[in-house]
């Protein structure tokens, strides 16, 4: 914190929203935040995007919690309820700390005591920091005696990690995005930098300008497109086909590195007898990109010195999302492109802290770093650790949890941070199932659609209040500093964490966020020689560091990999069709997506005045072909709808998006694109396929 002209401080802490982790200088002036400005950390050099820039004060917004909330007991609980306009307190009542969280806590143990733990469930928050993340699955797996814990990384990249504990043992990046820099070939597939990941994105427009081969795969068209040397827009769906034509070609021609699989791979001959069929004049009606577009790519990779593959929600969020992401392992670990600067496997992860939660083991199938709570000796190192018995069953992941609702397994949760009511798919299924629990936490800065169902609600901080740790896309460990207090008797997450433990039984006398953090970096190898105080001193280091006075290695699985033979491992896959295909009632494929002004559910960013002011509105996009074809007119009230529901918009005309489709952001609540999304999930990663179901689209007022 330093005290600058101007301002009454300035505060060194990192940018709350995306995964970049650009790091920050909060300036505060008469206790509010005035300016954020990006400072010369190793992921953003000064650089920032729309969000981070402009998008502060949803912090100082006159909507914020202030004080612990109980539900009346007349309130009605219902999934479907309109609560546009609802006075909240005709729902709620003010409550003090006390009853709130005696309260709270009580209700989750009257459960446990009663049903056991599997009749609770927890979400944690990827916003939220790696010791409140690490805290809130011990208190499931302690507290609750369950491991039903779960996190957004579910609906974002669970399939991507899937496949790469299978092929390569670790779900972290292998190498960092600056690396494009030192590539000669980058491939972005599935992801859209320029909105989602901007500041990254501006990395890759770099590299290529400087001559590296930009090769840009996505259904819908996207700015990134404008700096490639290949551009292909391909059939939504169909990405195991266009992948194993690359596949195919690299085979075929033998430009793989028969060296680097000789002694670091597995599976070579199963992944060559697969793509045999797959070649790229077979593949091409199938993709909708020409054979010889394909093999220019499958050589273009191949043969570069370096290559570099980052992918985004466009492969993961897909029942085929773990085929697609084998696919793009396979392509690195026959060419060799992997273990070198310039070379790797990079799933652009979403969240502020989504790969951080996840290594803290707020996933329900794994402790702190991966290791299985179904592997006995590890939960026995845990349960000497914790001092009990854990729960030996993997627990139930996001979707899984909703539907046990509904079945009445899972009768009390609590959640903090995230917004299920809106993040989650086949919305109106998802809503009711919170209005059905006995007793759901809900603890968060603003009553939030989720909120609303709550039976108590816990009045929490954002991100420019708190201390903590957060790991970025690059795996990056880094400080968030706090520029302000939170406001009225708001408190600390992990201090509320530690509330409800207490009160349901456990000894935890935690005094500070870096004595949960020694306590979790104790228990995680990626964090040895990472003490708090090293990352309090440096602000960022990379996970896994060789020593304290050493910095982190940036590039891993240069000698091998972390899997059970040191060996990477092909499992090849098949062409599957998307779930739900467009019929005659439902002739249209939904997509959706982010916007680049609105981060994931829009509960911080539609509370940020300027980035509200760029994009208003809930928004229906199709390309104006299409619009024209089907009579509509662009800026008009469309209904869209799918099975699972209707919802309407405003129609825009975006020739990004392809004949054939509609495309929706999920972050507007009075256009909740996820009423119409289809929850059926991969059977690996256990992610819904939000991109792509069948839809229809007509006027608003002829449905
Ligand atoms: Fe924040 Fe991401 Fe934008 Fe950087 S790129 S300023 S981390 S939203």
């Amino acid at each position: 914190t330093r005290a600058v002209q101007a301002f009454d401080k300035v505060v060194d802490s990192v940018c709350p929203f995306c995964g970049v982790g650009c790091q920050t200088s909060v300036a505060v002036k008469d206790g509010k935040i005035v300016q954020v400005d990006g400072r010369d950390g190793y992921a953003n050099e000064n650089r920032l995007c729309v969000k981070g820039r402009f998008g502060f004060d949803y912090v100082m917004s006159a909507e914020r919690l202030t004080k612990p909330l109980i539900r009346r007991d007349d309130a009605p609980k219902s999934g479907d309820i309109d609560l546009s306009g609802v006075d909240p307190l005709t729902i709620f009542r003010e409550a003090t700390w006390e009853e709130a969280l005696e309260r709270a806590a009580g209700g989750l143990k009257s459960l446990l005591d009663t049903h056991g733990g599997k009749a609770l469930a927890g979400f944690g928050s990827a916003k939220g920091s790696n010791e409140e993340a690490y805290l809130f699955q011990k208190l499931v797996r302690q507290g609750f005696g369950t491991n039903n814990v779960d996190h957004c990384t579910r609906l974002c990249h669970a399939s991507s990690v899937a496949a790469l504990m299978e092929g390569v043992g670790s779900g972290a990046v292998s190498a960092p995005f600056n690396d494009a820099m030192k590539a000669e070939c980058i491939i972005v597939i599935g992801a859209r930098p320029t909105t989602n990941h901007p500041v990254a994105a501006t990395y890759f427009k770099q590299a290529a300008k400087l001559g590296a081969k930009l090769v840009v795969m996505d259904p819908r068209k996207q700015d990134l497109m404008r700096h490639a040397s290949h551009s292909l827009v391909f059939k939504p769906g169909t990405d195991v086909a266009m992948l194993n034509a690359l596949l195919h070609v690299i085979i075929e021609e033998k430009l793989y590195d028969e060296q680097y699989i000789q002694a670091n791979v597995s599976g070579f001959e199963a992944l060559r007898e697969k793509v045999k069929d797959f070649s790229p004049e077979a593949m091409a009606e199938v993709c909708g990109i020409e054979a010889e577009v394909l093999r220019d790519v499958a050589r273009t990779y191949a043969t570069a010195e370096r290559s570099i593959i980052f992918w985004g929600m466009g492969i993961s969020q897909h029942t085929h999302g773990t085929d697609n992401s084998r696919c793009l392992i396979a392509l690195a670990l026959i060419t060799g492109h992997v273990g070198r600067p310039g070379t790797g496997l990079h799933p652009l992860r979403g969240q502020n802290n989504v790969q951080g939660a996840s290594d803290a083991g707020l996933i329900p199938m794994y402790f702190p770093d991966y290791k299985s709570v179904e592997n006995a000796d590890i939960r026995g190192q845990y349960e000497n650790f914790w001092g009990q018995a854990l729960d030996p069953k993997r627990g139930l992941t996001v979707v899984e949890i909703i539907d046990a609702i509904h079945d009445g397994e899972i009768r009390g949760m609590y959640i903090q941070g995230e917004n299920p009511a809106m993040s989650d798919p086949d919305q109106t299924h998802a809503r009711q199932a919170l209005a059905k629990l006995e007793h759901l936490v809900v603890q968060d800065i603003f009553l939030t659609e989720t909120a609303w169902h709550a039976d108590v609600v816990l009045p929490a901080s954002a991100h420019a209040e708190k201390l903590g740790t957060y790991t970025n896309t690059n795996r990056q460990v880094q400080i968030g500093r706090p520029a302000l207090e939170p406001p009225g008797e708001a408190r600390q997450d992990w201090e509320l964490i530690v509330e409800i433990g207490r009160r349901m039984g456990l000894d935890w006398n935690y005094k500070s966020v870096s004595e949960v953090y020694t306590e979790m970096a104790s228990v995680m190898p990626s964090l040895r020689n990472i003490s708090w105080e090293r990352v309090e001193r440096e602000e960022s280091v990379i996970y896994p560091a060789d020593a304290e006075d050493k910095p982190g290695n940036e590039i891993i699985f240069s000698n091998g990999f972390p899997t059970s033979d040191g060996r990477g491992r092909i499992t090849p896959a098949d062409l599957l069709p998307p779930d739900e295909v467009p019929d005659e009632e439902y002739p249209l494929v939904l997509t959706t997506g982010r916007l680049l002004e609105h981060w994931h559910t829009g509960a911080m960013t539609r509370r940020a005045g300027v980035l509200n002011a760029i994009e208003p509105v809930g928004i229906a996009a199709m390309n104006p072909r299409e619009i024209a074809r089907r009579g509509l007119s662009q800026g008009e009230m469309v209904k869209v709808e799918t099975r699972r529901g209707t919802v309407e918009a405003i129609l825009r005309a975006d020739r990004e998006v392809a004949d054939g489709m509609i495309f929706m952001p999920f972050c507007f609540n009075e256009s909740p694109a996820n009423k119409l999304t289809n929850p059926m999930l991969d059977p690996y990663g256990k992610i819904p396929e939000f991109k792509y179901c069948a839809a229809q689209i007509e006027a608003a007022d002829e449905i």
